[in-house]
């Protein structure tokens, strides 16, 4: 049986590796470049491969076709695959047939990465033989391939549940849905929210489905699909109690779990804000499915720190307290982050705007920003926007100019915020490096200050 695989980036890779072990006949193609590590992992696997271009020749000739969920369904070779009648899977769906660990999958518009890693840290604690992928680390297929893990736990994408067509999660996790990538589904909300639905497909009455009924996008479909859902459902909300399923009791987490109880206090979180209480509700009971004890539940719910570039505590130095929240790309993420902020706040914004509507956040920003620090090559949309909502305002267009304005507008007490609301591309190369070099100049405020002051 030939298998083709299409895009050669972190999930194409591993299905290639999957693939040659599990004895097909393999052939991948990316129309781009690829990694030198890859490439010499598949010369040493002895799995062909083309890169800069697709033979469609070659392509047309196989049996299955994996697609990497960066490709568009309008790309011209994903079209001529399909008007030949071959089917087209994701890495998920492949790696799946080959595994036999349970699985915990989590998607959402936002919160994957924070409620997949703690999912992970609860059960790793807990001493079970967990993996972690999706979106994070090794890819899901490369793992299958290469180790024998009991659990799974997997941040899916939508576009790496399309393509999903057999694949069960055994406790599925929504977090939560809002307009995000409509551009792949047709401007079609319906489209996206069904395909975050697909993480419940295949489910059977003895597994579980962990969703928020704060969430109106998911009730929505949950209501208009209830016949066809038989798994067990664990409702998560911040506003009803609950016979079954988490919900807050005087600002405690409760869960009511198939009789078991269990109490968390977020006030002893590290991580903070609603939209963490969220995370941790559907991460707690994710783990109490899988048998995680009480105990380790609540120390590792206390001490978990977030994930890098996501409301990540840098540090507290003279009195600030320093935030990386690098990743929120999006105004609907920085709407928590500014709603979790308790002290004056120096928020610092700005990038590639993907056409943000900022109304939304300027309730919060009038009650929390003292100072908002614009850091981008065209600040004029954001300044024009707070304007009148904030008290000061400056406009900066690198990251050192906007720490030396950190340096000199910063109290004790306060906190610095980088929460951008914009793509980073304008000034770097992506937002992870944003939220390093973020971290650096945090560490180096002394030396920033000291320059400011020979100047003077
Ligand atoms: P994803 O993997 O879905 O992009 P992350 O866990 O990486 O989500 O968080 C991305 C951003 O979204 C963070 O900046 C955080 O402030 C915000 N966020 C995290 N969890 C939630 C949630 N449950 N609801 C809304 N926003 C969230």
């Amino acid at each position: 049986m030939k298998i083709v695989i299409l895009g050669g980036g972190e999930s194409g890779f591993g299905s290639a590796v999957l693939a040659r072990k599990e004895g097909f006949d393999v052939f991948l193609s990316d129309s781009g470049k690829l990694k030198e590590e890859y490439k010499s992992r598949l010369v040493l696997e002895k799995i062909e491969f083309e890169e800069g271009g697709h033979t469609l020749d070659r392509i047309l000739d196989a049996d299955e076709v994996i697609k990497s969920p960066g490709i568009p369904d309008e790309a011209p070779v994903i079209k001529a695959v399909r008007d030949k009648g071959i089917p087209v899977i994701s890495e998920i769906e492949f790696g799946g047939r080959y595994c036999k660990a349970r699985h915990i999958c989590v998607t959402g518009s936002n919160g994957k990465t924070t409620t997949t890693t703690l999912i992970y840290e609860l059960l790793k604690a807990a001493g079970l033989n967990v993996g972690v992928g999706g979106n994070i680390g090794d890819s899901y297929a490369y793992q299958v391939a290469t180790s024998d893990r009991d659990w799974y736990v997997l941040e899916l994408s939508s576009f790496q549940l399309d393509g999903t067509y057999s694949f069960r999660s055994d406790i599925a996790v929504l977090t939560n849905i809002t307009p995000d990538h409509l551009d792949r589904y047709h401007y079609n909300i319906d489209e996206y929210v069904a395909s975050k639905f697909r993480i419940i497909r295949n489910q059977r009455p003895e597994d579980n489905f962990i969703y928020s009924v704060d969430d109106e996008l998911t009730m929505k479909y949950v209501c208009d699909h209830q016949e066809h859902m038989t798994m067990r459902s664990l409702p998560f909300t911040v506003r009803d109690t609950l016979l079954e399923g988490a919900y807050l009791d005087g600002g405690r987490i409760n869960i009511s779990l198939g009789g078991r109880e269990l109490t968390i206090d977020p006030a002893s979180m590290k991580i903070k804000g609603i939209h963490n209480i969220y995370n941790a509700m559907a991460a707690a009971m994710a783990a109490m499915l899988a048998g995680v004890p009480d105990d380790t539940i609540r120390d590792v719910l206390y001490s978990f720190g977030g994930v890098e570039h996501r409301m990540e505590v840098v540090e507290e130095t003279g009195g600030v307290l320093y935030i990386n929240d690098s990743k929120a790309t999006n105004v609907d993420s920085v709407w928590y982050a500014l709603e979790s902020m308790t002290r004056p706040t120096v928020w610092i914004a700005g990038g590639t705007d993907k056409g943000n509507d900022y109304e939304r956040l300027k309730e919060l920003a009038r009650q929390k920003v003292r100072t908002l620090i614009c850091m981008g090559l065209d600040n004029r949309k954001l300044m024009d926007s707070f304007t009148g909502v904030v008290p000061f305002i400056y406009s900066t267009s690198s990251l050192d100019e906007a720490m030396e304005r950190v340096a000199t507008v910063t109290h004790a007490g306060d906190c610095v915020l980088l929460s951008p609301a914009c793509a980073s591309f304008d000034l770097f190369k992506n937002y992870e490096e944003r939220g390093r070099l973020f971290k650096e100049s945090v560490r180096n405020m002394n030396l920033i200050k000291s320059r400011i002051e020979e100047r003077e």
